[in-house]
């Protein structure tokens, strides 16, 4: 229990303590523009009608909703309520819906009211007791309700250790698990990014990223608020907008495919980053290739930073010094950073192997599931990351894949990045991505899936020229071709999809490729 006289460490007042009443918090694509002193008012609303709606501190609140400013206060109304924010995708289906209102057993769920025929009847059958409505001009039945509450509301006292969002990630494999992030998590991360790229009141950030992932909803966002800086909202990515919006930007957190859709723009070039001071990447490994050309067409070097749902920003290129291309910084402060083998033991520097870390942002655990956040963490309390990769001499690291991508072909590890490197790097290749998929007699076959932009590349010449640079049991047994690879929301290419597509073709009787 938290002592009652210890001073509340509510995110919401972190947040919000620095935005001037008058200074613009977010203003729209479509031109509508929201001061520090209207989230103030507008939260302290929106707090009034979920308490009128018996959302107690602690209590979970769901949310299914567009991106729009009045989404975004939804979040923080929760935070001064003392409940936990629960954002869900908006392309959930109802079907998929269900198993996130079972698990997080919501006291409120907020959903766009076009959708009422079906969430309000599923809302009931997993027994939750409220429902509201928000859509993408922030009207709806919390509107209604919020216009007739008042904008004063005392900010719940909470703790460090309270819980202040879950959000549901697949980590591995398997099952999402709601990672449980605390006050003092999201609080001490943002403290640690604002200083570290250098945000202050005059910076105006470009975000054109979803709502509903710690990338947009923490990371981002916190920068901004945190330094009472202005957002420019964009509802969704389009390149053409984002080219057009950066002359009034100064920085812009986006993912790998922000920019590699910047440069497929003809006419992009430096005068549309004349004003922009910052550009970051996470989510997705940004290729060295992507970093080149952007710097090269747009005069930037953009800075690479790598995270996970469980632990916010982990590594970070430096705002001053050098952002190397291909690696994703060293340890921000506060977190510490080791690397193991598959059996746990600490691996000396240089040495692929499994991340693990410890900091101040390492999640509290995973809702309602011990066992599993038992397995997430060692004896001695390291986070195990799921990703591997490698630190150097001087604390820069490089990822090479996460555990479950991992292809062990005959014993070896191969890992899919190196591999993925060499074809990106033959001409006639756009993009790949190599999986493992089961073989009789190799366990896993590397099996690469390619983009080309050649169509005279087959894969009988992708074998010959990787036979010159890797060894043979790194070189893939199956070539296969698509016009695109699968990715989600952000950006990240979805390995389990393609392990599905690729295994049915594999057990049939193999032919060879080479
Ligand atoms: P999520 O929980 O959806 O944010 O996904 C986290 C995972 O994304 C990490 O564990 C990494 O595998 C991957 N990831 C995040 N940032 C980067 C990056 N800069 N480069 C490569 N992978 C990344």
């Amino acid at each position: 229990m938290r002592r009652t006289d210890a001073p509340s460490e509510n995110l919401f007042d972190v947040l919000t303590e620095r935005g001037r009443a008058d200074a613009t918090f977010i203003e729209t694509d479509g031109g509508r523009r929201l001061t520090y002193a209207e989230l103030r008012s507008l939260t302290g609303r929106y707090a009034n009608a979920l308490a009128a709606h018996g959302v107690e501190p602690g209590d979970r609140v769901a949310v299914q909703v567009e991106k729009s400013p009045e989404a975004y206060c939804l979040y923080l109304a929760v935070l001064r309520r003392g409940g936990i924010y629960v954002p869900l995708n908006p392309a959930y289906t109802v079907a998929e819906l269900r198993y996130f209102l079972e698990d997080a057993a919501p006291a409120a769920f907020v959903f766009d009211p076009a959708d009422a025929a079906g969430k309000a009847p599923l809302a009931a059958a997993c027994g939750v007791p409220a429902c509201l409505t928000l859509d993408a001009a922030g009207k709806g039945t919390l509107a209604e309700r919020a216009a007739a509450e008042d904008d004063a509301f005392p900010t719940a006292p909470r703790g460090r250790d309270d819980v202040a969002a879950i959000l549901y990630t697949s980590g591995t494999t398997g099952r999402q698990k709601g990672a449980m992030l605390t006050h003092g998590n999201l609080a001490s991360n943002a403290r640690a990014l604002t200083n570290l790229w250098g945000f202050t009141e005059r910076d105006r950030l470009l975000h054109a990223l979803p709502m509903f992932h710690a990338h947009g909803l923490f990371i981002a966002a916190h920068c901004a608020l945190l330094s009472g800086s202005a957002m420019l909202f964009l509802a969704r990515f389009s390149a053409e907008r984002v080219a057009e919006l950066l002359p009034r930007a100064t920085a812009m957190m986006g993912v790998p495919t922000f920019y590699t859709r910047l440069l497929d723009l003809p006419g992009f070039g430096p005068e549309a980053c004349r004003s922009v001071r910052l550009f970051t990447s996470g989510s997705a490994p940004l290729l060295a290739e992507t970093s080149r050309a952007f710097a090269e067409r747009a005069g930037h070097a953009v800075l690479e930073r790598y995270g996970m749902t469980e632990a916010v920003v982990i590594t970070s290129n430096p705002l001053d010094g050098e952002r190397r291309p291909g690696s994703v910084g060293r340890a921000i402060e506060g977190v510490e950073l080791r690397v193991a083998d598959a059996e746990g033991r600490p691996l000396s520097r240089g040495a692929v192997g499994v991340l693990q870390i410890r900091g101040p942002a390492v999640m509290k655990g995973y809702w309602r599931q011990p066992e599993k956040t038992a397995e997430a963490f060692t004896a001695d309390g390291w986070f195990r990351t799921g990703d591997l990769g490698t630190v150097a001499e001087d604390g820069y690291v490089t990822l090479v894949g996460r555990t479950s991508d991992l292809v062990i072909s005959g014993g070896f590890n191969v890992y899919p990045k190196e591999v993925e490197l060499a074809l990106d790097a033959l001409p006639g290749v756009v993009e790949s991505a190599v999986i493992g998929v089961p073989h009789r007699d190799l366990g896993e076959a590397v099996t690469a899936v390619v983009v080309r932009r050649d169509p005279a590349l087959d894969a009988g010449r992708i074998v010959g020229a990787l036979k010159a640079r890797l060894a043979s049991y790194k070189v893939p047994k199956h070539v296969h071709f698509v016009d695109h690879l699968p990715r989600n929301a952000m950006g990240k290419v979805l390995k389990s999809a393609l392990r599905e597509t690729y295994a049915v073709e594999a057990s049939r009787p193999v032919v060879p490729t080479h």
